[in-house]
């Protein structure tokens, strides 16, 4: 603890003012869609990084009992390793937005015209649903100004969060925790953050995103909230 690496402590420092300054709730130099409206009670789930098995196939058997559709934003690696999940998640009334190809966190950071990294997530999507998604998260959160230029001249909206969770630390915070964290940071019109893969994993065995999701919608149920998509909640298209 007492040997300052400092390689460690700039990557470190890096990071943290990386998401100070362009990670929700920080607004994109305007090209972030929080939240949507505040008055009324609607929220959206959304979910990061997959499809993944089998964490996925279990977060959509559960929000299928609960009668709730929620927006994934997918990243084009995986959704070539599931393909099937992916047109299942799509069939079943799920909005897919795009998460980029590879989840590199350099690619929105380069200033320039290459859209490469946008588009091969947009193909991968593309290529099984037939159609391509309006929505984009940038990994990590993190939007250059140039980079929200490059997606808004793409035709992509793009969407941040207001209530982040905590449900991509390993070990797994408890979904119990996770529910009750994301409840008390609920407003109308939140949109939620959550993860149902890891970036570069094809296989993952992650529990605990389910259970806050099974906990959280009665919750917010019983305060007269109401689950929606993204495309709901901020009456769009979902797709191009
Ligand atoms: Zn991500």
């Amino acid at each position: 603890m007492s040997i300052l690496n400092p390689k460690r402590a700039a990557v470190k420092l890096f990071d943290t003012a990386g998401t100070k300054l362009l990670s929700p709730p920080a607004t994109g130099f305007g090209y972030f869609v929080n939240h949507g409206p505040r008055d009324q009670r609607k929220v959206a789930l959304t979910f990061d990084d997959g499809p993944s098995r089998p964490c996925t196939e279990q977060l959509i058997e559960a929000m299928d009992a609960l009668e709730v559709k929620g927006t994934f934003f997918c990243l084009g690696m995986n959704v070539r390793y599931h393909p099937d999940l992916l047109l299942q998640m799509y069939q079943a009334g799920h909005v897919i937005g795009n998460h980029s190809g590879w989840h590199s966190r350099k690619t929105g950071l380069m200033p320039g015209s290459n859209i490469s990294h946008i588009t091969a997530g947009e193909e991968a999507i593309r290529e099984v649903i037939g159609v391509r998604p309006r929505f984009y998260r940038p990994p990590w959160g993190w939007l250059t100004p140039w980079e929200g230029k490059r997606l808004t001249k793409a035709g992509y909206t793009i969407i941040g969060w207001d209530v982040y969770t905590l449900d991509w630390v390993i070990p797994e915070v408890d979904g119990m925790t996770l529910a009750h964290d994301a409840y008390h940071a609920t407003q109308p019109g939140s949109i939620f953050c959550f993860h149902d893969a890891k970036p570069w994993e094809k296989i993952w065995e992650k529990r605990e995103t389910t259970r806050a999701v099974r906990t959280l919608v009665p919750m917010l149920r019983d305060q007269g909230y109401e689950f929606v998509t993204v495309a709901e909640l901020l009456k769009m298209p979902a797709y191009r």
